[in-house]
């Protein structure tokens, strides 16, 4: 943990959590687990709630609820009876109440409190029959301490041996070590926003006046977030500028590529070319591009990287397209094989099933240079594999490839500039703070002439008509996907389900039905599948494997079973399956009812929009901050404060500011500067793991 450039004034912040009073070497790893291993980690930790205390009566005592009692000690009732609670009765002028105890404490009690005494008790009253009691009392004290006792207690995520009132006193003490620190927002913003100090923003987050104040919309609670987000946002944009100024080969805009352009069979949408540029003004600066492009499954990614890659051939340099599925390799190849090479840009497909001499020759030519381009699997990056002079990798579905695979690509040349492809568009809340180290493209506008797939849902029940209305489609010449969900904790299991419902589909239609899943070798996964897009099978049955990308341009009807159990993005990708031709397409959601209510909200949301982009915002409006784990899947980073619906406004802005901030104060040298280094510090989001931390 030694760190040479943290500022002075953090120290205290950054001291172990054992030096805090009370953490011995009993609590330490207690602390340590539920809070973190530094005084700062204390601070920051967030209360679970608070306690209201009324003071009241025996009278007007309620049930269940904290209340704070002077009582006078009336009688000592030892338990009568293993498991029986040792008891004091106790009393005001208007009543009595018991005080029990089901742990052996007597001798101490009777000690403790002896009978005349008066006493502060706080706690929560409970009746049975007439008789009221306080099992366990939070706190019972001489009446002359009663000040003591807090009205309103901060409760925090307690351990077994930690209780919330230990850990309370221990964050108590870091938060008083915290010191005041120079102010590191714009202060016009602050106070548009009507927000606290820093310092301020922490002693309200640990001493909540109302329950309001524990909500993340509280405005101490929003400064937190956008401290933290700012933090986050300053580390990514920083790593970005790193990387820019790394040099990287120039690629001009080439004659070549307008040929290619100009021989395909239609325009490129206002996206494409957007994008195109986007992509074109990167080559051409001389500093290496790290760029994402999202957009849906049919907007036409591979159209754009293909003539970006006809701009690098041009410039004498190479580039190489990798998909995670030979499936995907294979039809990537088939796309781009014809436009390129009838302008007399070589392209070879390497995937794992290349061996022997095939495979040595396909080498040769990316060795030679006599190859401009290489499409392929996993198979690209492999050791033996080298390339004359790599300039431009591009990865499809990136989020299929982990950072070093897609790294042992980049390092086949010397700086190689990098695009990802996803067709799996996200909220801008999360581009912003998963791809905040990126440039990001949006393929938003669907090439003309797609018809809209018709979307409808259905129970299970119906499975019997939905399959007697498939047999007629299928005898007008359709074809349909058949989408098995994969649900169990078994695959065995679930591919069993699905060989069950293609031997019963079989059984209904007749034998031009198919079957594609997860534990096929891939010949006899791709077999299948080309036996479906020549129109040999009808009715591919086939788990979520049905590989993103797949393009059977000729299938128009979609069937997802158990479409309740999928995510909203991931139905939106496998309806993209069809409606991919000019014929009209249908997509049928079949579920289990009854249907919760945000699986009816997610099917309605599919009913009404095909975008996206639309989908993914609603997506993550419906899971909001209540899917937290699924958003971690997403890569949407560990926040403490920063929440990503109620943040939403928050996340853009501190995006903003963090490359206004570095585009006028670069080294962070200004007042203003300074005390950002003291920010960043403080959250410490250099060592995250985002996606391009690496590179
Ligand atoms: P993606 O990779 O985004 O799924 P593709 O680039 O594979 O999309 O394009 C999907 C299909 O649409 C391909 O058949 C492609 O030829 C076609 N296409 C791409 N761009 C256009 C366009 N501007 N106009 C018409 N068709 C297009
Ligand atoms: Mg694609």
């Amino acid at each position: 943990m030694l760190n040479l450039m943290r500022p002075e004034i953090l120290f205290p912040l950054f001291a172990s959590s054992d030096t805090l009073k009370g953490v011995g070497p009993k609590l330490a790893p207690l602390v340590e687990r539920v809070a973190g291993p530094l005084a700062r980690d204390l601070v920051f930790l967030k209360p679970q709630g608070l306690i209201e205390r009324r003071v009241t009566t025996v009278a007007d005592a309620r049930e269940g609820e904290p209340q704070i009692f002077g009582l006078r000690i009336d009688a000592h009732l030892p338990p009568h009876g293993a498991g029986r609670p040792y008891r004091i009765r106790a009393a005001d002028e208007t009543g009595f109440i018991f005080i029990n105890w089901f742990k052996g404490y007597g001798a101490h009690l009777a000690r403790q409190h002896p009978v005349g005494a008066r006493r502060a008790v706080a706690g929560k009253p409970e009746r049975f029959n007439v008789e009221l009691s306080i099992a366990h009392p939070d706190y019972i004290l001489p009446f002359e301490r009663a000040a003591e006792i807090p009205t309103v207690e901060t409760v925090y995520p307690a351990t077994a041996g930690l209780p919330s009132r230990v850990l309370r006193k221990i964050v108590l003490d870091a938060l008083a070590r915290a010191p005041a620190l120079p102010e590191w927002q714009d202060p016009a913003w602050i106070a548009r926003m009507g927000w606290p100090s820093w310092r301020e923003a922490l002693e309200r987050l640990h001493a909540p006046e109302t329950a309001a104040d524990l909500e993340p919309s509280a405005p101490h609670r929003r400064r937190l977030a956008y401290d933290e987000l700012l933090a986050h946002q300053l580390a990514m944009k920083k790593r970005k500028q790193a990387r820019a100024a790394e040099p990287a080969p120039v690629i001009l805009k080439s004659e070549l590529a307008g040929r290619v352009e100009a021989a395909l069979p239609f325009a490129l949408t206002g996206a494409q070319a957007r994008t195109l540029a986007e992509i074109r003004a990167d080559l051409a600066s001389g500093e290496r591009m790290s760029r994402l492009i999202q957009g849906d499954v049919g907007s036409g990614k591979t159209v754009v990287a293909m003539l970006a890659m006809a701009d690098v051939a041009a410039n004498g340099g190479q580039s190489a397209l990798m998909a995670p599925t030979e499936i995907l390799a294979r039809q990537h190849f088939e796309t781009l094989a014809q436009p390129l090479e009838s302008q007399g840009i070589q392209i070879v497909l390497l995937t794992g099933r290349d061996k022997g001499a095939a495979r040595a020759e396909k080498l040769a030519a990316l060795v030679s240079g006599e190859a401009a381009v290489a499409v392929g699997t996993h198979a690209l990056f492999q050791d033996d594999v080298a390339f004359r002079d790599l300039r431009l990798a591009i990865v499809d579905e990136q989020h299929r490839f982990g950072v070093a695979e897609r790294r042992r690509l980049q390092e086949k040349g010397a700086s190689v500039h990098l695009a990802a492809l996803s067709a799996t568009p996200i909220p801008r809340t999360l581009e912003l703070t998963v791809f905040g180290d990126l440039d990001v493209s949006r393929l938003d506008e669907k090439p003309p002439g797609r018809k809209p797939v018709t979307t409808t849902a259905a129970p299970s029940g119906r499975l019997v008509q939905v399959v007697e209305r498939l047999r007629g489609a299928i005898a007008g010449g359709a074809q349909a996907f058949w989408i098995c969900p994969l649900v169990s904790e078994s695959e065995v299991l679930d591919v069993t389900a699905a060989e069950d419902r293609a031997a019963f589909l079989r059984q209904a239609l007749g034998p031009r039905v198919g079957l594609v899943h997860g534990k096929m070798a891939p010949a006899e996964k791709d077999a299948v599948m080309a036996a479906f897009a020549d129109g040999t099978i009808s009715v591919l049955v086939a788990t979520t494997v049905v590989e993103v990308g797949v393009n059977v341009p000729s299938a128009t009807i979609m069937v997802i079973e158990h479409a309740e159990r999928f995510g909203l993005a991931q139905l939106h990708q496998l309806r993209g399956r069809v409606g991919r031709g000019a014929a009209q397409s249908a997509c049928l959601l079949l579920y289990d009812p009854p249907l919760s209510q945000t699986a009816t909200a997610r099917l309605d949301i599919l009913r009404q929009t095909e975008d996206g982009f639309v989908i993914a915002e609603q997506d993550l409006a419906l899971r909001g901050g209540g899917d937290l784990m699924g958003l971690k899947q997403s890569g949407f980073p560990d926040y403490r404060f920063a929440d990503p619906t109620t943040h939403a406004d928050l996340i853009a802005a501190a995006a903003d500011d963090a490359r206004l901030v570095l585009s006028r104060d670069p080294g962070l040298t200004s007042p203003r500067g300074r005390a950002l280094q003291v920010l960043e510090e403080l959250f410490d989001w250099r060592a995250d793991k985002a996606w391009n931390a690496a590179g």
